[in-house]
């Protein structure tokens, strides 16, 4: 049997295991869906329309072909609330309560494990920490293998070949997933023995950085976080980092962000301690991932603070609170950092 040129082309290039950099660990993840329906409230779904999807999910369900859109070649199905069409008030997929999970579409089916993207041959597989409540350990952990079984099950590139901008993705993607596999493993077995010895206080160690910008601020030294929080932490650095790097945070060159990852960690694991130490509890997985998003300019100043204290030093005669407003009000992409 012979394949069209034109159906090659539409095709998403297949994940080659030797080039590919998973941001979470293999078989120590799990979530346990209970249908809490997070993943189920935005504005649309996502559709292997090459592989067939959009004719096998309209036959099925006729009353959807109205709310069909397409961008580019990326084929969707929207739902004007928040809420998709097929999640019923028990809270589960109807899709899949009727035709199985196999049925289900393409992205729903990869979530949490969804974030796909290519740097030339290369390929990033990232999960989403934010809407999903992963946690380590459970009965059904998931496994690398898994996942890449589901998305050679996907042939449309829109949901399986999100691009990453590079002037040149192959040799940006090789040293991405070299590099960052390197530190992956180097976090997931910091986390494992931190795990098998949960009667070792957790302990961090602290760039002079991170602790100067404590004392500037604070009048105090970082803390370490509890060895539950350091554990999901070390799980989700390696997720944390590629996203610092690629995500919509653009604010400096890519290796002087490589350059600061290391101490941007320190003073999210600082700010972590100082969150559980609010919560009275360790911070989940969830908490971290958003602790790290919403805090990253300041994790930023933190990892810089020797070259960004100078600048600063007018506005850090205040009290603890007032420092901190300004440090978080200051310029901070106009700061020569890097
Ligand atoms: S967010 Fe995760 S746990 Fe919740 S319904 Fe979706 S897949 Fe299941
Ligand atoms: S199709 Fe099913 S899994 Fe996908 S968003 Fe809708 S209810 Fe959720």
């Amino acid at each position: 049997m012979t394949t069209s040129p034109q159906l090659l082309y539409h095709r998403a290039p297949p994940v080659d295991p030797e080039r590919v950099l998973f941001t979470f660990p293999d078989r120590i993840l799990s979530y346990r869906c209970r249908g809490c329906g997070n993943c189920c409230k935005g504005h649309g779904i996502g559709i292997d329309a090459t592989g067939g999807e959009l004719e096998r999910l309209t036959g099925a369900y006729p009353a959807l072909i109205p709310f069909l859109r397409r961008r580019g070649s990326t084929w969707t199905a929207f739902n004007p609330r928040d809420r998709c069409w097929f999640f019923d008030d028990a809270g589960l997929c109807r899709v899949e309560t009727d035709h199985g999970r196999a049925a289900k579409p393409a992205s729903c089916r990869l979530f949490p494990f969804n974030r796909i993207f290519r740097l030339g041959t290369f390929t990033v597989i990232d999960f989403n920490s934010v809407i999903c409540p992963l946690h380590p350990g459970g009965d059904a952990p998931v496994a690398h293998a898994d996942v890449l079984a589901d998305i050679a099950s996907v042939a449309d590139p829109a949901v399986t070949g999100t691009p990453l901008p590079a002037t040149d993705p192959e040799s940006e993607g090789r040293a991405l997933v070299l590099r960052e596999r390197t530190v992956a493993a180097t976090c997931f077995s910091a986390a494992a023995s931190v795990s098998a010895s949960v009667s070792v206080s957790a302990s961090v160690s602290v760039s002079a950085s991170v602790s100067a910008a404590y004392a500037a601020v604070l009048d105090r030294p970082p803390r370490a976080p509890s060895p539950t929080t350091l554990i999901h932490a070390h799980y989700l650095t390696p997720s944390m980092r590629f996203n610092e790097l690629y995500g919509p945070r653009q604010y400096a060159a890519r290796d002087a962000v490589v350059r600061a990852l290391p101490a941007m960690t320190e003073a999210w694991l600082a700010f972590a301690a100082d969150g559980e130490q609010l919560a009275q509890r360790p911070l989940t997985m969830q908490e971290l991932t958003t602790l790290w998003s919403e805090q990253a300019p300041l994790l930023w100043v933190a990892a810089h603070w020797e070259r960004a204290e100078p600048l600063l030093a007018p506005l850090l005669a205040g009290p603890p609170a007032a420092r901190i407003a300004a440090v978080k009000a200051a310029p901070i992409r106009n700061l020569p950092l890097t």
